[in-house]
């Protein structure tokens, strides 16, 4: 019987709302050079091309609902009784909110969130960010940056994930390519501390074989029948 589940969600679970994934022909991501968009040397170089580029995908938030995948992982946080649901999250969307998950961990950082790198503060953030914003917090203006971890950057709340995955004995992975770290690395860290490790996602990701099954296809319906499947009998839906 499983007690603990931690779930980590990439952009494959945002996909079936409409927010391409990061590598797509279509997405915001496949138009720009990921070194000059989400790295702090990109920042340094041009920072009103990188605010322009967050705050598009934060405006185009409004527009974007939650799907099947979401509400699954929602409903199983709420009925869920025999111990913790936690999401941790690589996606910087706000979909696991919309969906009512309240156990999440944002460990790439939030659109709807702003940094003062002046004084340190991180706060909630609806609005546009450009090299004039001035913080609400210290008045220096110049320093609020998006709320995104960049690659160099350390990820948020690595101690709690840590601790979550070393006590979770279910681990689901659902729709991340496994290429970034150290998200990537979560699986073994589970799986090291005794859990059940599923994926899903369209085809194996890059880390499939450190997982005790995957199950492939969209996440709206694998994650949804495997939701129910949990919350029914307590029990992981088998390898199909
Ligand atoms: P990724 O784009 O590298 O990989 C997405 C994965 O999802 C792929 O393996 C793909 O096969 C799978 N997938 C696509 N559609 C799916 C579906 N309907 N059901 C199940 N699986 C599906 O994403 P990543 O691994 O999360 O890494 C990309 C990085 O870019 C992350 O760190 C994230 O912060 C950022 N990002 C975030 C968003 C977002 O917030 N929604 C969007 C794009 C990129």
């Amino acid at each position: 019987m499983f007690k603990n589940i931690v779930v980590l969600t990439g952009a494959g679970i945002s996909a079936e709302s409409g927010i391409p994934v990061f590598r797509s022909e279509t997405g915001l991501w496949e138009q720009e050079r990921v070194e000059d968009v989400a790295t702090y040397e990109g920042y340094a170089r041009n920072p009103a091309k990188v605010h322009e580029f967050y705050n598009k995908m934060r405006r185009s938030l409004k527009e974007r609902k939650p799907n099947p995948a979401h509400l699954a992982l929602s409903r199983l946080e709420q009925e869920w009784q025999q111990g913790e649901v936690t999401v941790v999250t690589q996606n910087i969307d706000d979909l696991h909110e919309k969906a009512g998950s309240n156990n999440i961990i944002h460990m790439h950082g939030e659109l709807r969130s702003a940094w003062c790198e002046h004084c340190d503060e991180h706060y909630p953030w609806e609005d546009d960010t450009s090299a004039a914003t001035v913080c609400p917090k210290c008045n220096v203006k110049g320093k609020v940056r998006p709320d995104i971890v960049w690659f160099g950057e350390m990820p948020y709340q690595m101690g709690r994930i840590s601790e979550k995955l070393n006590a979770c004995d279910l681990f689901l992975s659902v729709g991340t390519s496994g290429v970034v770290y150290p998200a990537a690395g979560f699986c073994q860290i589970a799986r090291a501390a005794g859990a059940l490790c599923v994926e899903f996602n369209l085809e194996h990701s890059a880390g499939f074989s450190s997982f005790n099954y995957g199950l492939y296809g969209k996440a709206s319906q694998t994650l949804t029948e495997f939701v129910d499947h949990l919350l029914k009998t307590g029990e992981a839906l088998d390898k199909v």
